[in-house]
């Protein structure tokens, strides 16, 4: 317990803002490699009774499981779990990102304990505050050329 929270991060989702917990490694360390040693020799010696070449087998299929493992729980930590926002995908195609956004929202708005209870704090737009910049620009562009 203490171990694995030593290892997690805690952050906030890139979109929602809302507070996560994730995971910064996503490869072996030293100590898992040591792990997948010790843990080829026991599975070893228990079926075998004897420490033999294929200790070395094992160990490699222990790497691998360690690995993928690792792999796994790195990517889904990233995952945002209240607005389903995922900056990998984001990252390779934003359009897929925003529809499953979109998706996890509609389920959101669908239960009421979740959007009375516990709002998200979702970025605002700022096109109209744009908008009325454009348009003090067309104005002011407007007089200078009546001004003409
Ligand atoms: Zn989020």
């Amino acid at each position: 317990m203490v171990y694995t929270e030593c290892m997690s991060h805690s952050g906030y989702c890139a979109f929602c803002r809302s507070p996560k917990v994730y995971f910064k490694r996503k490869r072996l360390g030293f100590l898992n490699i040591l792990g997948a040693f010790v843990g080829a020799m026991a599975l070893n010696y228990i079926f075998r009774h004897q420490i033999d070449p294929i200790v070395f087998v094992i160990f490699v299929a222990n790497m691998f499981a360690i690995e993928l493992a690792i792999k796994i729980r790195w990517r889904m930590s990233l995952i945002c779990h209240e607005c389903g926002f995922d900056p990998v995908i984001y990252k390779r195609n934003p359009a897929v990102a925003c529809q499953m956004v979109k998706a996890k929202m509609d389920e959101r708005k669908a239960d009421p304990i979740k959007t009375i209870f516990f709002p998200l704090a979702l970025p605002k737009r700022k096109e109209i505050k744009g908008a009325e910049v454009g348009l003090k620009k067309t104005a002011q562009s407007i007089e200078e050329l009546s001004a003409l």
